[in-house]
């Protein structure tokens, strides 16, 4: 049987879960139905002595603030979790977990918005699914030959689970650098970390407050027709966050260049020298998780969907949140995603009150 909404949220992470908040706000019905059976959306499945690169207060939702977790100026990802548990059921956003949604169509007048508990006939859709359900892994020469264990960022929890193993960690990003810390740390697994170029360290001093400052500031050049100011990108990758700033100073942390092929029990370099390592980890980065939509047709290239602000190209009653820069500045944080989540509601209920 059909159910009748005016907005559908499909994904009830923390991009979700602003949506919901100004869906609220601009007294629009709606539902937003979440695949994970818990609250915390990625958050709950990150590994467990991951920690945020923002501090507490760059790290909140709109209209309520990140509670400081004692003792720790980036908070874990477990606090996280409970924050937005707690988000959810303070503003009373109408989430049903455990909800996956396999396809979005429409019928010419009507969204319809197929779940695995039924179909949702809304005039509105706010994708917000992020990418954690889809981890990208690189076509690299041999990777099929290999035949020790290999994981990505998705599966990694902690170092004891590599007691007495050689390691090796691709991928220059933050979760690559953070994976290769932690393990080295540990002391008990031989790491070896490499990335595609060197390792790009924001200084010690900028973390996630300064980076969402400069995708703020660009965001306000280019509004305002003034000259590109520049990306955050072109201050680094890496945000140096205590673990890692820990195994750098120690000298734990060196990138190695890309090897030239995995064998069967590891890896050949270009100097010709050979590896053996018991595990590869893949820090390769994710694509948007947007399958759901491929109903409507909507696809342009490298798996995006080409979208104006938030709203998609093609189809003015569906938006996308969070999932990259490409939805908007910094929309794939904490911090960032208020602002395009507010625009997506206002513009929803524009669409549907004219
Ligand atoms: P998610 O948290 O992935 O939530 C998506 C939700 O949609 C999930 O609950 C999922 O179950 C659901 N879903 C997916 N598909 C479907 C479907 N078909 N039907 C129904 N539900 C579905 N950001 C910061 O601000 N600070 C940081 O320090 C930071 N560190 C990060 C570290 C790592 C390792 C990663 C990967 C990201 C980090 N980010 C950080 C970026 C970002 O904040 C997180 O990725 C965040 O989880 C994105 O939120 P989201 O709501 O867009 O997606």
């Amino acid at each position: 049987m059909n159910q009748h909404t005016d907005v559908v949220v499909v994904g009830g992470g923390q991009a979700g879960l602003a949506a919901g908040y100004h869906l609220r706000r601009q007294n629009l019905d709606h539902v937003i139905l979440d695949a994970d059976p818990a609250p915390g959306g990625a958050w709950q499945h990150m590994w467990d002595s991951l920690h945020l690169f923002s501090p507490v207060e760059h790290s909140s939702l709109p209209g309520r603030l990140m509670p400081a977790q004692p003792g720790e100026t980036y908070p874990g990802a477990g606090h996280v979790v409970d924050y937005l548990a707690d988000y959810e059921k303070r503003y009373d956003l109408p989430v049903q977990h455990g909800t996956r949604v396999r396809a979005v169509r429409h019928d010419g007048e009507r969204l319809l918005v197929e779940a695995d508990t039924g179909t949702w006939r809304a005039r509105g859709v706010i994708s917000a699914t992020g990418t954690w359900t889809r981890p990208f892994i690189p076509a690299v020469p041999g990777r099929s030959a290999f035949t020790g264990r290999q994981l990505h960022t998705v599966d990694y929890r902690c170092p004891t689970d590599f007691a007495g193993q050689r390691v090796l960690v691709v991928g220059g990003g933050n979760s690559g650098a953070q994976i290769a810390a932690d393990l080295a740390l540990d002391g008990h697994v031989e790491v070896t970390w490499v990335t595609q170029r060197p390792p790009r360290f924001l200084r010690d001093d900028i973390d996630g407050r300064a980076l969402f400052d400069v995708a703020t500031a660009r965001r306000r050049a280019l509004d305002a027709g003034r000259r590109d100011t520049g990306a955050a990108a072109s201050l680094g990758d890496i945000a140096a966050v205590p673990p890692v700033r820990a195994a750098r100073d120690a000298g734990l942390l060196h990138a190695k260049p890309m090897f030239s092929r995995l064998t069967a029990d590891g890896a050949w370099w270009a100097d010709d020298s050979h590896t053996t390592v018991d595990a590869v980890i893949w820090c390769t980065g994710f694509r948007p998780a947007l399958s759901h939509l491929a109903p409507l047709n909507l696809r342009g290239p490298r798996g995006h969907m080409p979208t104006d602000g938030t709203r998609a190209c093609g189809e003015p009653r569906l938006h996308l949140l969070g999932y990259g820069d490409w939805t908007g500045p910094a929309s794939a944080t904490l911090i960032g995603v208020g602002r395009p989540a507010r625009d997506a509601a206002g513009e929803i209920a524009h669409l549907l009150r004219s």
